[in-house]
């Protein structure tokens, strides 16, 4: 279904699209569970109890409950050591019972975050952090991509948005989100074929580099960073950022806000994600669908 926001342009809405996706996915687990199967099964491990990562985990709990997956959350203090949660992952990784496993970052400063990425198995990476599956889809091969670059594209191709020969400016170079964006848009399949152009802090002439994009990917983290004067007419938008700005229209004197000011932007764009109800959205998207691949793989 699309949102016509205005006469020139539809919103990339991430409410609709999940939850077309976890119908489908839904449907494919009740089938699973009458042929006498067990469910798929993520497990998150969460350090702390940073609000933001709270949030976070609680909504990909309440995301597997919805589509009838089995989901563990296992919690631990800021004082647990970093061989204490290596034993953990191990343990995870030997359990045949467990298809998917996350760690929730940040982690706490005393961490080497690379070493537990690593230390999950390849197999079980639904968030596509660890380096075998970043290499994997570099080249091209079946991996785990990571969870918000796949939300993008489900994204992308739920509203069939043309791609190929376009010029897509992604703005951000994160090994979560910016970098994998730019290899996967630029890949010879769909979405992809586009001409990708990957911008960070030391670009030059971005204003320019943005105004002949036909899309732009904004993953830096800066709240409304992307204004109507970088925006070529008829753009498509897709928003990652999620900023927590104060408000005084809010209750908690809170909202979170993108990277992209969407009232400014969105009458030139011919599509457009909003922040909240967007990219956020289809991140959980992209993390239960690996978790369903990690189950077949069995
Ligand atoms: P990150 O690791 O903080 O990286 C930010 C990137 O933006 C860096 O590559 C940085 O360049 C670049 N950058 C910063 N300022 C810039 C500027 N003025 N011009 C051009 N590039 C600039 O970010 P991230 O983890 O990818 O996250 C980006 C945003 O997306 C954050 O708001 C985050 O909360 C959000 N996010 C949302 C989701 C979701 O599910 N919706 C998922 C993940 C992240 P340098 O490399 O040169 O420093």
């Amino acid at each position: 279904m699309k949102e016509q926001l205005t006469q020139n342009t539809i919103l990339l809405d991430g409410k609709v699209t999940s939850a077309a996706i976890k119908l489908e996915l839904a449907t494919e687990v009740a089938t699973l569970i009458s042929q006498g199967k067990r469910a798929p099964h993520l497990c998150a491990i969460l350090v702390g109890n940073n609000g933001a990562s709270e949030t976070y985990v609680a909504s990909k709990v309440k995301n597997c409950a919805e589509v009838g997956f089995k989901s563990s959350l296992i919690r631990y203090d800021l004082s647990v050591s970093e061989e204490e949660l290596l034993g953990k992952i191990q343990e995870i990784n030997d359990d045949s019972g467990i298809d998917g496993l996350i760690v929730q970052l940040p982690l706490p400063d005393h961490f080497n975050v690379q070493r537990i990425t690593e230390a999950i198995s390849p197999l079980k990476d639904v968030d596509g952090f660890h380096p075998l599956n970043l290499g994997r889809m570099v080249q091209n091969l079946p991996a785990f991509l990571p969870a918000t670059p796949y939300g993008i594209l489900l994204m992308i191709e739920h509203y069939k948005i043309e791609t190929s020969g376009k010029h897509c400016v992604v703005l951000g170079r994160s090994n979560i989100v910016g970098m994998p964006m730019s290899i996967l848009l630029s890949r010879n399949a769909y979405p992809g074929n586009c001409t990708v152009t990957l911008c960070h802090s030391k670009t030059k002439d971005l204003e320019e580099i943005l105004k002949s994009a036909d899309i732009i990917i904004a993953a830096l983290g800066k709240a409304e960073f992307l204004r109507a004067n970088m925006v070529k007419e008829g753009a498509v938008v897709i928003d990652v950022g999620i900023t927590r700005v104060k408000s005084d229209k809010t209750k908690s004197g809170f909202k979170i806000v993108g990277d992209v000011n969407f009232e400014e932007v969105a009458p030139h764009c011919s599509y457009i994600s909003p922040v909240p109800g967007g990219v956020g959205l289809m991140t959980i998207v992209g993390l239960l669908k690996n978790t369903l691949t990690a189950y077949h793989h069995e």
